[in-house]
């Protein structure tokens, strides 16, 4: 039976390629709600809410964690996903889940991680959290993992290396890896992910780039997708140009940003979507990209990155904390490598199972990935006496 209200080139949950290990249907649920919540009660999912997005966590009480950025990738994939007629439910589980393999520290945390495994495999964040889902959670008698329907964990795989995807390949023949060696898209759920990802942490980058100080209104004046929003604004509304209403210029912005890239990208991928014509989600994989922003607005995003790239992302004193974030990782992991036994004993059994080098750094990087923001602080002052950040 088929949800009546989604598109037919929709991911159908009736239709999903199913699970790895099968399982009866849930009485009141379809298989992606099923997903959702078993996303939501993940012990992964919980600590998302102390891990660095940009600032770390003990940096101020308002920013963003990787828990609040994910939520509001999901509300943004969410309301893109009914406006397309695509699953809301499949969109939610991939948005809540698309950033469960990070690191602590964020990107400083996860290059930190992946130097360390260079001689190992490396370390990239997708597919960690792949392996999140696919064997790191052990809470169900059955299996490993949560079991998660295929389309979920495609979404949630979203790049991939050739070398990576022919590992995933020969342990999953035609599985998640696939379409990273045939080259071939997602379904369109998982390519609205990818953008309601972008949208949210452009947006609120801004915010957090603003509050923290490191980025001011001044400097976003010179970009178009800011300012035509702040003129907008102030058009009708005069009186947010008073100094005392400076937030509230800036939420009214930073809301019509996102107003203006939600409606872009329904109208952009609508039209694509009338041009290819795709019947099926089969079909979708052979397209090219489907959900997408028009040109114009692409180019503005693009503007908006590369702003918050080289003033907010490398502005120094980020750079500063993210220098200590990096050696606290360096350290974990090489003392880590030292005296197995100082992990979680789920780890340390792991690691005395392990049949070569790479197999033990993998559980050291299993571990250490896992961590929060403020364990890896912990841990690094327990094991080196030292305390860098916090
Ligand atoms: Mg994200």
């Amino acid at each position: 039976m088929l949800e009546s209200h989604l598109a037919s080139y929709a991911c159908h949950p009736a239709q999903s390629r199913g699970r790895r290990v099968p399982e009866e249907p849930a009485p009141t649920r379809t298989p992606y709600q099923r997903d959702r919540d078993r996303i939501v009660h993940s012990t992964a999912f919980r600590r998302l809410v102390y891990k660095t997005q940009v600032f770390l966590n003990h940096e101020g009480d308002l920013f963003r964690t990787r828990l609040t950025h994910s939520i509001e990738v999901a509300q943004l994939g969410r309301s893109i996903a009914r406006s397309l007629r695509l699953s809301e439910d499949l969109v939610e589980a991939v948005c809540l889940a698309h950033d469960l393999g990070h690191t602590p520290f964020g990107h400083a945390g996860q290059d930190a991680l992946h130097a360390c495994m260079a001689a190992f495999g490396g370390f990239e964040h997708n597919l960690q959290s792949l392996r999140v889902v696919d064997c790191l959670e052990r809470r169900y008698p059955r299996f490993d993992g949560l079991n998660l329907c295929f389309e979920t964990r495609e979404g949630i795989l979203k790049h991939c290396s050739q070398v990576h995807a022919k590992v995933l390949e020969e342990q999953e023949p035609g599985g998640v890896g696939a379409r990273f060696l045939l080259r071939q898209q997602p379904s369109l759920e998982a390519q609205l992910c990818n953008l309601a990802d972008e949208i949210a942490y452009n947006a609120h980058d801004i915010d957090d780039g603003v509050r923290s100080g490191l980025i001011t209104l001044e400097q976003l004046q010179a970009i178009p997708l800011f300012e035509s929003r702040r003129l907008q604004a102030l058009a009708e509304f005069p009186a947010l140009a008073a100094p005392e209403s400076q937030h509230r210029l800036l939420y009214e912005t930073i809301r019509r940003m996102l107003s203006a890239q939600v409606y872009d990208v329904i109208d952009a991928t609508r039209q694509a979507l009338q041009a290819h014509r795709p019947g099926h989600v089969n079909e979708v994989r052979a397209m090219p990209v489907l959900v997408r922003f028009s040109e114009e607005m692409h180019g503005q995003s693009q503007a908006l990155k590369r702003f918050l790239f080289a003033n907010l992302y490398r502005h120094p004193q980020v750079v500063q904390t993210t220098d200590n974030a990096r050696q606290v990782v360096r350290e974990l992991f090489a003392a880590y490598m030292q005296q197995p036994q100082a992990m979680k004993p789920v780890f340390a059994q792991r690691w005395a199972g392990a049949h070569s080098g790479s197999e033990c750094a993998r559980v050291v990087a299993d571990f250490i990935a896992g961590m929060t923001d403020r364990f890896a602080v912990k841990e690094h002052e327990r094991l080196t006496g030292q305390r860098l950040l916090g």
